[in-house]
């Protein structure tokens, strides 16, 4: 009764996000009353284990007593304050531990509000660099096929999955795209690490023929998310890096998705044993509390902004609600419970039942590949199994598994025909059990 009611008020004024509202006739909107760790309840008394972390900025669960805590003081003390000539602890506090628990040479914290800022930030600062630096040709920035770096305009632009971007193109900045190390379409037989390293190829090329008019390659290290939990060996970023210097183009790390222990480890970029030039930071940053994000940089960038006043070389850029002091707080909370508790130890356990329970899915005869980086499992959907034939999109796969599975409990929301899980740090094993198995009862029935 609660449910509808809510629902119907939502629906006469609100526009949700990544909806086509008109689905809502017919498929209930889901009023949220309250959440505890894995789980949420509705206004019914229903609950819904999330197993997407409420859109993979969730660590520590709903709710989470440390985090609540925290900015119960925060609250308490200050909410926010101009950050353009005031400072706060919280934010000098992050900042400190961003930059001792980052790759090596991110020496700098510059903040925004949520993912897509932080990746305009990363592209205007890098362009500035250059134009400082009296590179003044350098204007393109170099994207992967099938990357996703958010949804502000130069965000979609270095982005590449059609859904979002092709409406919007004619308002886009001209970018360099190329192959993408997506091992998906390595040959049968073929390790991750050969087809990831031969896909390097494309990139190597561009930046021999082009680099005299690029500013930076933006990739998403290990994994491209929001473009269906596509995955690549760690060896294409080391080999990225190399190039990147030998073309003298910056490298950003866009770890908005990956960072804070998805893949098993607390960067992505560590499996390769990188440092990029730039690191763009935000979902998990916060624990899923509040928006904020970080773009992480090395002295060289910092020192080609620092002079006179009068040279005009300054960093003009800015957001009202730069380095809010709650969001900070929640971050710091965040940052405690990876220091304070063998979070990366138990994610190993928790990651090595992931992959124990979803082998069964290995068979089926709709499933293409089951694949896995740490806290991520995916599972992609296939009407052929033997000729890779796709389903089209037409059909909605997903949307049935979707579908099923909150009935039955489990919030999973599939990239088009790719199943996967991203859930909370806090599950527990038999949670994690309940999940699969309504996922597979979702894509047998
Ligand atoms: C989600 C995401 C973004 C955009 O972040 P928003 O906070 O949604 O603007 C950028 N890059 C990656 C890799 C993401 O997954």
């Amino acid at each position: 009764m609660k449910n509808s009611i809510l629902s119907q008020r939502d629906l006469a004024v609100l526009w949700h996000p990544c909806t086509q509202m008109h689905d809502h006739e017919t498929f209930p909107l889901i009023p949220i009353k309250s959440g505890q760790g894995v789980w949420l309840e509705d206004f019914e008394g229903n609950r819904y284990l999330d197993a997407i972390s409420s859109w993979w900025v969730n660590l520590f669960g709903h709710t989470n007593p440390i985090i609540n805590a925290a900015l119960k003081n925060q609250l308490d003390n200050l909410e926010h304050v101009i950050f353009a000539g005031f400072t706060h602890e919280a934010a000098i506090e992050l900042a400190e531990k961003l930059v001792a628990i980052t790759p090596a040479g991110l020496s700098r914290c510059f903040y925004a509000d949520n993912g897509s800022a932080a990746v305009e930030v990363s592209l205007k600062m890098s362009f500035h660099f250059w134009q400082n630096s009296g590179e003044t040709k350098k204007t393109k920035f170099v994207t992967l096929e099938n990357s996703y770096h958010g949804e502000t305009l130069g965000a979609l632009a270095v982005g590449d999955v059609t859904l979002y971007k092709k409406t919007y193109a004619p308002l886009l900045m001209d970018v360099i795209t190329v192959k993408s190390p997506d091992c998906y379409f390595r040959e049968e037989g073929e390790s991750w690490a050969h087809y990831s390293t031969r896909q390097f190829t494309h990139l190597e090329n561009v930046l021999e023929q082009n680099s005299n008019e690029i500013c930076a390659v933006i990739v998403e290290p290990l994994v491209q998310c929001a473009g269906g939990m596509r995955m690549y060996d760690a060896v294409y970023l080391k080999l990225l890096r190399a190039a990147c210097d030998k073309y003298n183009v910056h490298l950003i790390a866009d770890e908005i998705a990956v960072g804070f222990g998805r893949t098993g480890t607390i960067f992505a970029c560590e499996q390769a044993g990188i440092s990029p030039d730039f690191l763009c930071l935000s979902k998990g940053l916060t624990g899923g509390y509040l928006p904020l994000s970080v773009v992480l940089m090395t002295d060289d960038i910092y020192a080609a902004f620092y002079d006179d006043y009068s040279k005009m070389t300054a960093f003009l850029h800015s957001h009202s609600y730069t380095g809010n002091a709650l969001a900070c707080r929640a971050a710091l909370a965040t940052l405690n419970i990876f220091e304070s508790q063998n979070v990366l130890e138990n994610n190993r356990i928790l990651a090595m039942k992931m992959t124990e329970l979803s082998q069964r899915f290995l068979n089926h005869p709709n499933v293409a590949e089951v694949r896995q980086k740490g806290m991520i499992v995916a599972i992609e959907l296939i009407k052929n199994k033997f000729t890779r034939e796709p389903y089209p999109w037409q059909e909605r796969r997903g949307l049935h598994v979707y579908r099923y599975a909150l009935s039955k409990g489990v919030l999973l929301r599939p990239l088009g025909n790719v199943i996967y899980f991203m859930p909370p740090y806090v599950i527990t094993t038999d949670e994690l059990t309940f999940m699969f198995d309504i996922a597979w009862q979702a894509i047998t029935t």
